[in-house]
């Protein structure tokens, strides 16, 4: 069989299932394997985007048999962009041409597209029309259509080869491709070979060469990081191998707490202890001693951590207010007592020390004389005051009231008639005590 060339040249201002007018290479992602920890997520994306009026060439190699069949694809390949009526004017082996749509038949000039080419004589024409946002999409339907004949289709030089519904040869290359909207997305680096075609935007996206950096755990002293890959080639830092987790180096960072900043519980992670911690930036801040509070109350923290094992009145400042504080096992604890501390016994009122504090305060083993605060388990006397809701005159033995004595004390102004540890002065008359009589006038021996 002997084969005829036809150049068909059509300048053709319809839709045409062109991959190459306007071309935006909007580059896929092409993905590098670099050495042994580093893997891949994406391949290398070429995007062809055609721009409107591009000049397509296309060069049918037909044998006469093939004709019909080629101007019957022709045919329909224009008609889907040409409406009823439409006109285009064409190129046909570089004579212009016009093109009409008459109820789905193409007609050139006075004849069909299919009478026309019957009567070209030679196997070999080049056709050149104008290509447009919509040749992507045509391509495609232009491949499956060409079994029956060869062709080749250049855009601004650069040829186009075997297309098929997913691979065209460029250059000698075939390579896989899909269409995306008004663009060709070919796989892989093509920006070179589509290097020359100006009627279309070509844009390339590189793979993402990954590396892997294995996670590093938080402990309560310093931040960790998760696992990431980074692209060697751009980069990017990914939370996945697959890229589609772009983070930040922020996202990254993680702590054995699960708040920031506050009096809180290392619990997070392999390298969590357990322990409570005055947390700032998500680490134990350990240049921290003081009161400091959560939700729980106020704590002690020594050097960034509360310490449990104290049970004593600290100094510092509790709620904005300063002072020496009740801590019971590392709490502050708003207790109202006497309380024995590394500091002796000290009143305690709503969990301060209340050092202006001179009378009679109580604990579960009695009621107790402070002066400023301070019990010293030593003063001894009758003092002024008021126990238990009674004001009175107090008898008063190693700085406790002596609440269960009834007999005769004395201070320094004098002896005195005390019953259940009260100086008696509505008291006048006589008094035994220890084998002796007293005689009392308004509770004082006489
Ligand atoms: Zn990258």
């Amino acid at each position: 069989m002997r084969l005829k060339k036809i150049a068909l040249a059509c300048a053709m201002a319809f839709t045409l299932a062109l991959p190459f007018s306007g071309f935006t290479a909007n580059g896929p992602v092409s993905v590098v394997e670099a050495a042994s920890s580093a893997s891949v997520c994406e391949k290398a994306k070429t995007t062809l985007t055609p721009t409107v009026n591009s000049v397509a060439q296309v060069t049918f190699t037909v044998t006469k048999s093939s004709k019909v069949k080629l101007a019957k694809d022709l045919n329909t390949i224009l008609g889907i962009t040409m409406t009823n009526g439409a006109s285009k004017t064409i190129s046909v082996d570089g004579v212009k041409k016009k093109l009409i749509n008459k109820g789905g038949t193409i007609y050139i000039d006075d004849k069909t597209l299919v009478d026309y080419v019957k009567s070209i004589s030679s196997t070999t024409t080049t056709v050149e029309w104008t290509v447009n946002t919509k040749t992507a999409q045509n391509l495609q339907k232009f491949a499956a259509l060409s079994a029956s004949y060869s062709y080749k289709i250049a855009i601004d030089g650069v040829v186009f080869k075997n297309f098929t519904s997913s691979t065209v040869n460029i250059g000698g290359k075939t390579y896989n491709y899909t269409v995306n909207g008004n663009s060709i997305v070919f796989e892989g680096n093509v920006k070179s070979a589509l290097k020359g075609i100006n009627c279309a935007t070509v844009s390339y996206s590189d793979a993402h060469v990954l590396k892997k950096y294995a996670a590093v755990y938080a402990t309560p002293f310093k931040r960790g990081r998760r696992t990431y890959y980074k692209c060697t080639e751009c980069g990017k830092i990914f939370s996945n191998s697959s890229c589609d987790k772009e983070v930040t180096v922020d996202d990254l960072r993680t702590s054995t707490f699960k708040a920031n900043s506050g009096v809180l519980q290392s619990t997070e992670g392999p390298q969590a202890d357990g322990q409570w911690y005055k947390v700032k930036n998500g680490v134990a801040d350990t240049s921290f001693t003081g009161f400091a509070s959560n939700a729980n109350g106020w704590w002690y923290i020594v050097d960034g951590k509360v310490d449990f094992s104290v049970t004593d009145i600290v100094k510092g400042k509790v709620n904005g207010v300063s002072g020496w504080w009740y801590v019971k096992e590392g709490k502050v604890t708003e207790i109202t007592s006497v309380e024995k501390t590394s500091k002796g016994y000290w009143v305690i009122q709503n969990g301060k020390v209340n050092t202006s504090f001179t009378g009679f305060a109580s604990n579960a083993n009695g009621w107790w004389y402070a002066v400023n605060g301070k019990v010293t388990m030593k003063t001894t006397g009758i003092f002024k005051g008021t126990v238990d809701g009674v004001t009175g005159w107090w008898y008063v033995k190693n700085s406790k009231v002596q609440s269960s004595f009834t007999g005769i004390a004395s201070n320094e102004n004098g002896k005195w008639y005390v019953k259940n540890g009260q100086v008696q002065f509505g008291y006048s008359g006589k008094v035994v005590y220890n084998g002796k009589t007293y005689t009392i006038v308004d509770g004082k021996v006489q």
